[in-house]
């Protein structure tokens, strides 16, 4: 505890030197929280935590929605694959879901959708697919004018591939920052992260084990985290794919798209 206020009254000292020293750039209106900004070395508006783009009106529309899962009572889950597609996995998940005709979304990275299209191409039927960016960058550390274009970049992609446009958006890892927010809303997207994820590392060599985790992990409601491209590690959840349908339809949850599970937890006097 004493060693915690030392250090911030360290900060303290810092932040008063940086407010002097950089009295001109920040301008003599810079309060003590400025200056806390300035030493972590964000931008003052326009950079990547800023949701705001420039002085004028605001073309951003309405606003934006983020996602993590559905609070229902009804046994529904959404199965979600990110980084595809890649010709290494991703035709073998497409023929599990078929054979199971289980429904999914796949968060796309556009880069490799316009150069895989043809892995997709009439293949989404009854899928659901959203925009995982256009190269799998972090969308965190960029401004919102260069987030714009690349997922503006993506979703072009994505749409070309595959005849549908994503309504949905799933930054790579989770990040978001302001501008991912503000360009998000520009594009009209739903952003959606998950409420559980694969856990491969935790299961090496064992699909049956990692299925029957997840199977008894999954709640009402929730958007379930998997990757048909990566580490070889990762085949650990899409082996164990067959367990996982067969448990979680045994416990009696049936698969949706993500749309479908927002549509259905929508509805009033479903289920909550
Ligand atoms: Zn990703």
């Amino acid at each position: 505890m004493a060693d915690g206020v030392a250090r911030w009254g360290r900060r303290a000292v810092l932040r008063r030197a940086a407010l002097l020293g950089g009295g001109t750039a920040l301008g003599v209106a810079a309060t003590t929280q400025t200056a806390w900004i300035a030493d972590r070395r964000l931008p003052l508006g326009g950079g990547p935590a800023s949701a705001t783009l420039g002085s004028r009106h605001q073309q951003v529309g309405g606003g934006v929605e983020v996602v993590w899962g559905v609070r229902t009572g009804a046994p529904l889950v959404a199965l979600t694959f990110d980084d595809g597609p890649q010709p290494q996995w991703t035709p073998m998940v497409l023929d599990t879901l078929a054979e199971h005709r289980v429904p999914a979304t796949f968060f796309l990275v556009g880069e490799r959708a316009r150069r895989h299209a043809a892995l997709v191409r009439d293949r989404l039927a009854g899928h659901e697919v959203g925009n995982h960016s256009w190269a799998h960058h972090d969308l965190a550390r960029m401004d919102a004018r260069t987030a714009y274009d690349d997922l503006r970049r993506s979703h072009e992609a994505i749409t070309a591939a595959t005849g549908v446009a994503p309504r949905l958006l799933r930054p790579p890892w989770g990040h978001l920052g302001g501008a991912v927010l503000h360009a998000a809303a520009r594009l009209d997207y739903r952003l959606v992260l998950w409420t559980l994820q694969m856990v491969e590392g935790e299961y090496p060599h064992d699909p049956a084990g990692h299925a029957r985790r997840i199977v008894a992990d999954v709640r009402p409601g929730t958007i379930l985290l998997g990757h048909d491209v990566g580490p070889e590690r990762r085949l650990v959840a899409l082996r164990g794919l067959p367990d996982m349908i067969s448990g979680l339809r045994a416990r009696g949850y049936t698969f949706v798209t993500v749309s479908e599970l927002l549509r259905r937890a929508a509805v009033p006097g479903a289920a909550r």
